[in-house]
């Protein structure tokens, strides 16, 4: 039988190259799409010899073609971290908008199924906690996440769309803090700042007071829920990610702990709108999908960990951090 054809967009990035794996794992043809602006060909060096993986280097904010056959689309492509949304805010707008559009366009065309990857920057600075997908969210549209935020719950918008108007067959997964190997060491998120920080013998950079709370998933686990939330017949926002809630502040000890650094924890500004407490409602995941996290933040840490140890120094410099506090003044 031939091989089903799946076109992956951002495919060079974090969650689009662990994507890339899975699904030649799943023995898939992979369309792999990217325009590199913060993808990282290293993380799909692997699978270019294979002969059902190819590249095409391009912007999907630009018309998308894709010849012959195609079943399915995975929309990964966006910037994805504070820092690089406030360097490149209008390609963050153009992805979310004009590029899911084209992609859907796409879809329609082929009679392919699409999944778009959502976020939980969709609730914004969330006033109920854990969130659950029918909380509308909290989302200042003109901050410095605002890009962001309203380029994604843009994207829910055209796609619920395109499904109830044209019958296209779409999933939205909306993505909680998730981290592993292949992140990017200097995308200036907690995790690759507070272990870069470690490995390079600087003191960790806490924002605020620390009492700012994320939950994290283990990259593996977030992979198998987009999996099955694909294969199901479910249209409706779902929320994947690890229940597991900590502040930042306890998260910053964890680091030191697992590095054995003998740095300490300093304070910095808290940036504007940063949500106060994020934890997702996973009932839908689990009931839907049978899916819940496996991998414990321990497991994943050092898992990661070795990771980032085992990259070479270009990739261990220091990023500087944008202050938020001055956005818009
Ligand atoms: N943070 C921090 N120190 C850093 C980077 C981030 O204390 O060097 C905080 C940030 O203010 C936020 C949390 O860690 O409260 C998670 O930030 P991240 O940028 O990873 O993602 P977010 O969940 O805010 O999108």
């Amino acid at each position: 039988m031939a091989r089903k054809r799946i076109l992956i967009t951002g495919a060079a990035g974090f969650l689009g190259s662990h994507l890339c794996d899975r699904f030649i794992k799943e023995d898939f043809h992979v369309i792999a799409m990217d325009n590199l602006i913060t993808g990282d060909l290293r993380n799909i060096e692997h699978l270019f010899p294979l002969e059902n993986f190819e590249f095409q280097h391009h912007d999907v904010s630009k018309f998308v073609h894709v010849a012959g056959q195609l079943d399915y689309i995975l929309h990964f492509a966006s910037p994805a971290s504070p820092i690089d949304y406030l360097k490149i805010p209008i390609q963050t707008l153009k992805v979310g908008s004009l590029g899911i559009h084209n992609l859907l366009g796409l879809a329609k065309d082929k009679k392919a199924r699409i999944l778009i990857a959502s976020t939980s920057e969709v609730y914004g600075d969330p006033n109920v906690n854990p969130q659950p997908e029918e909380y509308w969210g909290n989302v200042n549209p003109v901050g410095p996440r605002g890009v962001y935020d309203e380029a994604k719950r843009f994207q829910e918008a055209i796609t619920m769309a395109y499904h109830t108007f044209h019958g296209v067959e779409t999933r939205i997964v909306r993505i909680f803090n998730t981290y592993g190997p292949r992140m990017r060491l200097n995308d200036g998120r907690v995790l690759p700042a507070f272990i870069g920080q470690a490995i390079r013998g600087e003191d960790l950079t806490v924002f605020g007071d620390g009492s700012q709370t994320r939950a994290f998933c283990y990259v593996d686990d977030l992979i198998e829920g987009i999996y099955r939330l694909l294969f199901s017949d479910y249209a409706y926002p779902v929320n994947i990610g690890n229940p597991d809630e900590i502040t930042i502040r306890e998260f910053g000890e964890e680091i030191i702990k697992l590095t054995g650094t003998s740095q300490k924890l300093i304070t910095k500004p808290l940036p504007t709108d940063d949500p106060k407490q994020r934890r997702p409602d996973i009932t839908k995941a689990k009931e839907l999908l049978g899916w819940e996290p496996k991998v414990s933040r321990s497991e994943g840490l050092k898992i990661t960990y070795e990771y980032f140890k085992s990259l070479p120094p270009d990739l261990l410099e220091k990023v500087e951090h944008k202050d938020f506090s001055t956005y818009n003044k």
